[in-house]
């Protein structure tokens, strides 16, 4: 039988559920396009693949079943030295070629990435776990984005204040998360790029294949050697590129403790610094919204990739006057969310990125139950190997849970209700992050309202999780500062001459 609607397993059964029941099942639809995944891959220095000093490798897994797909390089202190040190040399010419001939470069990496898209596509589903139609329609067309939107201003940097002569920072130092790799690493090296500089990154430890698979991309695109160098490992690998003494600036995407041991690190240097840290979003639903696209809203805001999203709607602040109808409908639609496989062209939900993260997902979720709030769980079934976790909501969460509090990273959202705008604004910004904010009105004038008084670096009306790289994107309070696309990010990585 060829792919249609699922049974919806909440509420009043569908009419092709009465006549079929469960028969009424999508086919499996695997994607088939080939990853091209060695099986080992070294260090990205000075324009080729080297192997580690450390003489060390390490596996990176595939989430969805634990097995190995390919083994990394780990790179030690020295090898952090070989990649400033090529870095450092790029730096020289990369800096004073002419902005229009860096452009082309970022064009030729923008266009290559869209050539090897599907491939791509399979490869950061495989090494992370997220569904690969996200990977396939986001993930990758958004990184290519990132370098066609930078390419644009490599050669115009004189208006991005007009009348200054901006000039490069150096070589600069980055760290990524693992929950966008490739992504991610557009939003750092693109913009850094285009302004001349040079770059040592550090992609997270279970998601380095695609950034090294971009240093096949960087070869056959003929950038300088050195200009970009990619270095792997775990935390200690990141601590000793952040602290080298070459980088003039850090970049830094992750969680909000490490962030501020990073910021300890670097008092008293005068490398400059931005942090793109954690969040905990409210998606705010007002009575008057179109419900059921309120309701889609949020279950993009915390469903997508697994909800291992910085700026997620993680907790759903919805109007007393409709939170019953509101909360019946999100059960039904969870029900039908399809979890599994994430290389199947129809799931929804796909794996957790590590057994780490799983673990901390449920202990958190325990925290929920033990401290009385109500948990519902999608009906769904999960593989029996991998990394899963059901799509879960919280009711009769206060704010004093920590599931209203701290950052799950996981398909689980609490659920807060408000009477008045104001209680709602006062409850929203209760929270030491302030990535994302969401408002779901019929009103214009109370989505401008709404948009001055939430204390959030982005905040997002009758929509949730939309990106462009001409957005700048960042936090306020423990969220982090600096700020990534658009002019404001093109500027973290410049200074005026
Ligand atoms: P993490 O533990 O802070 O790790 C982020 C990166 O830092 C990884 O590459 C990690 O290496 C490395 N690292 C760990 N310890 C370090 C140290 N002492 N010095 C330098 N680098 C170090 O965060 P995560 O768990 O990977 O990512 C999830 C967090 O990122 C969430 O809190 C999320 O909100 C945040 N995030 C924020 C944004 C944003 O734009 N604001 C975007 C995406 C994610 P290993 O991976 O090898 O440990
Ligand atoms: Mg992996």
């Amino acid at each position: 039988m060829t792919s249609t609607r699922p049974v919806s397993r909440g509420g009043s059964p569908s009419v092709p559920e009465l006549i079929f029941g469960d028969l009424w099942q999508y086919d499996p639809a695997p994607e088939t396009a080939d990853p091209r995944i060695k099986l080992r891959y070294d260090l990205f220095i000075g324009g080729k693949f080297v192997a580690p000093k450390s003489g060390k490798y390490f596996s990176s897994i595939n989430p969805a079943n634990e097995q190995i797909i390919t083994e990394i390089a780990l790179a030690n202190k020295n090898d952090v030295d070989a990649a400033y040190s090529a870095a450092a040399k790029a730096f020289t010419s990369w800096s004073k070629l002419p902005g229009r001939e860096r452009g082309k470069y970022l064009y030729r990496i923008a266009r290559l990435i869209q050539d090897r898209a599907r491939e791509f596509a399979v490869a950061e589903t495989m090494d992370g776990g997220k569904p690969i139609k996200e990977s396939r329609d986001f993930d990758i067309p958004m990184a290519a984005a990132h370098f066609f939107y930078h390419a644009g201003w490599a050669d115009k940097l004189e208006y991005a204040v007009p009348g200054a002569n901006i000039i490069p920072l150096g070589v600069v130092g980055q760290v990524i998360p693992w929950n966008f790799p490739l992504l991610m690493l557009a939003w750092k090296i693109a913009p850094a790029l285009a302004m001349g500089n040079t770059v040592v990154l550090k992609p997270a430890e279970t998601t380095s294949l695609t950034a090294l698979k971009l240093g096949e991309i960087l070869q056959e695109a003929e950038l300088p050697p050195g200009v970009v160098n990619f270095i792997c490992g775990a935390g200690e690998t990141g601590a000793a590129l952040v602290a080298h003494p070459t980088a003039a600036k850090i970049a830094f995407t992750g969680s909000t403790d490490v962030g501020k041991i990073i910021m300890r690190q670097l008092a008293g240097t005068d490398k400059k610094l931005t942090l793109e840290l954690g969040g905990k979003a409210a998606n705010i639903v007002f009575d008057d919204s179109p419900v059921d696209q309120a309701v889609e809203g949020v279950v993009n805001g915390i469903f997508f990739n697994q909800g291992h999203v910085c700026c997620a709607g993680s907790r759903l602040l919805v109007q007393e006057s409709i939170a019953e109808l509101f909360v019946e409908k999100l059960k039904r639609r969870i029900d039908v969310l399809r979890v599994g496989n994430p290389l199947d062209k129809n799931t929804d939900v796909g794996a957790i990125n590590s057994r780490d993260q799983l673990d901390k997902i449920c202990e958190l979720v325990d925290s929920g139950t033990a401290g009385g709030a109500e948990m519902y769980q999608s009906k769904c079934d999960l593989p029996t190997t991998g990394f899963y976790f059901k799509p879960t909501i919280f009711t009769g969460v206060t704010q004093s849970h920590r599931i209203a509090k701290e950052e799950i990273f996981g398909p689980v959202l609490s659920i807060l209700t408000f009477r008045t705008l104001e209680e709602a604004v006062e409850k929203a910004n209760n929270t030491a992050f302030g990535l994302s904010a969401g408002v779901w009105t019929d009103k214009g004038s109370r989505i401008l309202k709404m948009s001055t008084l939430l204390k959030a670096g982005v905040v997002w009306a009758n929509t949730f999780n939309k990106f462009d790289p001409s957005s700048p994107f960042g936090g306020y309070k423990e969220s982090g500062f600096g700020r990534e696309g658009g002019r404001q990010g093109l500027m973290d990585y410049g200074k005026i001459a």
